[in-house]
């Protein structure tokens, strides 16, 4: 299916809807997850308008981000989660990383 871009994810990241950004680069932006499953629970939203992973780009951004917030907070232990089809509540690109450390 393509991309929608009525989803809040798509409205954070071009800042139609005030949220609290822990870090961004060219291609991501980190928010703490509102509905926290871990004591860490922040997502990596993408800047561009792509639904789920199955469309490829260059995640070398996620990755530094990631590593950005880990070392931030002192986060040592984590997952990285991304959710595809019917597991995806929001359609747009986003990867949870889960943390109790
Ligand atoms: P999923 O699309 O299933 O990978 O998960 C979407 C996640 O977005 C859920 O964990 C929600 O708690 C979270 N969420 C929904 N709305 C917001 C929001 N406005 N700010 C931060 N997190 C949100």
């Amino acid at each position: 299916m393509s991309y929608n871009s009525n989803n809040i994810f798509n409205k954070i990241v071009n800042k139609q809807i005030s949220t609290n950004i822990c870090a961004e680069n060219n291609s991501f932006i980190c928010v703490k997850d509102i509905n926290p499953k871990a004591n860490y629970h922040f997502l990596f939203i993408s800047k561009h308008n792509i639904k789920d992973f199955n469309t490829s780009v260059n995640f070398d951004d996620l990755h530094s981000l990631i590593l950005e917030v880990c070392t931030n907070n002192n986060i040592q232990d984590y997952q990285i989660i991304t959710n595809v089809g019917s597991y995806q509540e929001i359609p747009h690109l986003h990867f949870h990383l889960l943390s109790n450390n």
